[in-house]
């Protein structure tokens, strides 16, 4: 604390600006796209003061145009690895010792900078490396990543303002001290949000960070590194390195100064990671913390009662927007049979508008998958479905890859409730469709919560309010955010804090006090005025 109890300003959520033909965004971001999309970056890693290049380069290339080149990065070897652990232990020698309301200013700078100068340039590098429509990327990494500085740095004053009681005589306080050692940040390639947050959640509480992008974010992850330059975040306290995650983790676990990892990204790797950390126990000075966002199997289910168009709505929006490339995407929904019909037959109107291509034709509202690993999974499945006796394409079900990840917005319908794309996350505009009879409805509600591993969004609609009762009861422990005539997507950082359960992750709910709780390790002061001098209790006589 400095001399003062200062105020934080509060936190309102950025305005989503419209990209509307006229627009001065529309014209900003396009000129962006432009410039990135013909110049050829060289991204270095960024270890202490150092920008290292190690010659050692993978080409970035845009998933609707795989053989255009935008740029390189280079991969680290272990001992920049090592590096990038020593610079981030020297770091927090200072950072851990800085008052908080430095940190707070240096991070709602970063999201000033992101609403401003910086907006069309994350925005349309996240159009070229996600392949996200304008308005994907300004959702995610314009006002999102905003959002989660903004609302952090809200939270992580609310944190250090809680403090407890003291009785006559004495003064009980307690200081939110950072972890002791380093925190390593794991980002995922879907949101540029998710990419800048993690690291600076964690450093925002005065710890420090190795942080390791996607191999298919770092294009839009330079942006968020020359903010957080600009914006002031000293040398050393996010250290950023590229290269194979094998290597890169267990280098990192292997440091008895390991204290903590914010990961998201895929269920089966977060799980191996919590077994090699398990592994290592005996290693570290620290319990570590282990915080980790995973993957999904998003539900829809309709009611006989629900509005026809509403769910098609939900699901066109739900499903298939960003490709489904959303954690939160739904990609499995139950229709009664009674609306089935009706449902679908939208659906299909909604496909058959939607136009597909780059991004940087504004009209499109699909793109690309985000790379060949993703775009042959998902061809596979398709095919699968379209051999398989107890699945039916019903719209959709074509794919190319020949320029780029093209994935045709895909509905599959099936007979067999654990059909595998009703069980199993793809990832991708894909989604099963499975009817019931209508008289069947508590047994399904058994159904959705029974068929998947994943717990983490879900939707229910009905107009029967006793219905969106029996489902919120029954549905309790299989979406961490449950929605009521909703789509499962979309959720608003200071409004909607997001996290999953079962194997979706350890629901610490990213933007939120309790996301960033998991960073600190509360040190209690007691301090008595008048110490005792005698040991004898009066009860001793
Ligand atoms: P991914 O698991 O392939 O990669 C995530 C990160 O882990 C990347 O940085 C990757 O390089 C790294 N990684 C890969 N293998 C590793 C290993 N063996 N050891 C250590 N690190 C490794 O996930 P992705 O394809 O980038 O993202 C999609 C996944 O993320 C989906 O499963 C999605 O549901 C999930 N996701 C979840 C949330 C959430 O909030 N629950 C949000 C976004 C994405």
């Amino acid at each position: 604390m400095g001399k003062g109890f200062f105020q934080v300003p509060t936190a309102i959520n950025e305005p989503v600006k419209s990209y509307a033909p006229g627009s001065p965004e529309r014209a900003a971001v396009i000129a962006q796209y432009e410039a990135y999309f013909n110049g050829n970056v060289d991204v270095p890693m960024y270890i202490g003061s150092e920008t290292v290049t190690t010659g050692n380069t993978n080409n970035m290339t845009p998933p609707h145009d795989h053989q255009h080149v935008v740029g390189t990065y280079h991969l680290a070897e272990k001992k920049h690895v090592t590096q990038a652990i020593e610079a981030a232990l020297e770091a927090r020698k200072k950072w851990a010792q800085l008052t908080w309301e430095q940190r707070a200013a240096i991070f709602l700078k970063a999201a000033e900078l992101i609403a401003g100068p910086y907006r069309a340039k994350i925005n349309a590098a996240t159009m070229i490396a996600q392949s996200k429509t304008v308005h994907q990327a300004e959702i995610d990494a314009a006002c999102e990543l905003i959002d989660f500085l903004r609302f952090n740095v809200e939270f992580m004053s609310q944190i250090y303002e809680e403090q407890p009681d003291s009785a006559e005589g004495i003064w009980n306080r307690v200081e939110y001290r950072p972890l002791e050692g380093f925190v390593y940040a794991i980002t995922p390639f879907n949101f540029t949000a998710i990419a800048g947050n993690l690291p600076a959640s964690a450093a925002m509480m005065g710890n420090t960070v190795v942080w390791k992008p996607s191999d298919s974010q770092i294009f839009s992850a330079k942006v968020i590194v020359d903010v957080f330059k600009e914006a002031g975040v000293p040398d050393g306290v996010i250290n950023v390195v590229y290269g194979d995650p094998v290597m890169i983790t267990d280098t990192i676990l292997a440091s008895p100064d390991f204290a903590g990892v914010h990961f998201t990204g895929s269920t089966y790797v977060f799980k191996e990671l919590w077994k090699k950390i398990g592994n290592n126990i005996h290693t570290y000075k620290t319990y570590p913390k282990i915080v980790g966002e995973t993957g999904g199997k998003d539900f829809i289910i309709a009611h006989p009662s629900a509005n026809a168009k509403q769910v098609a709505t939900g699901i066109s929006r739900g499903a298939f927007e960003f490709q489904g490339q959303k954690c939160s995407a739904a990609s499995r929904v139950y229709l009664p049979k009674s609306i089935a019909n009706e449902v679908l037959e939208y659906v299909k109107e909604d496909i058959a508008s939607f136009k597909m291509g780059s991004p940087a034709d504004l009209s499109n509202f699909i793109t690309a998958v985000i790379h060949e690993g993703s775009f042959d999974k998902l061809a596979k499945y398709i095919d699968q479905a379209k051999a398989d006796a107890d699945a039916e394409v019903i719209a959709g079900g074509n794919y190319d890859k020949s320029k780029g990840y093209f994935v045709e917005p895909t509905v599959i319908l099936t007979t067999n409730p654990k059909y595998t794309t009703m069980e199993t996350e793809l990832f991708g505009p894909v989604v099963t469709v499975y009817v019931y009879e209508d008289a069947d409805w508590s047994e399904t509600l058994q159904l959705v919560d029974g068929t998947s591993e994943y717990a983490l969004t879900g939707a229910v609609f009905s107009g029967d309010r006793y219905a969106i009762d029996e489902a919120t009861k029954a549905l309790e422990n299989c979406a961490g955010n449950f929605y009521i005539n909703d789509k499962p997507t979309g959720a608003v950082v200071g409004q909607q804090p997001f996290g999953g359960a079962r194997a979706s992750g350890t629901n610490d709910k990213a933007g939120s006090a309790q996301n960033l709780l998991r960073w600190v390790s509360p040190r209690l002061i007691k301090e008595t005025f008048v110490t005792p001098t005698d040991y004898r209790y009066p009860f001793l006589g």
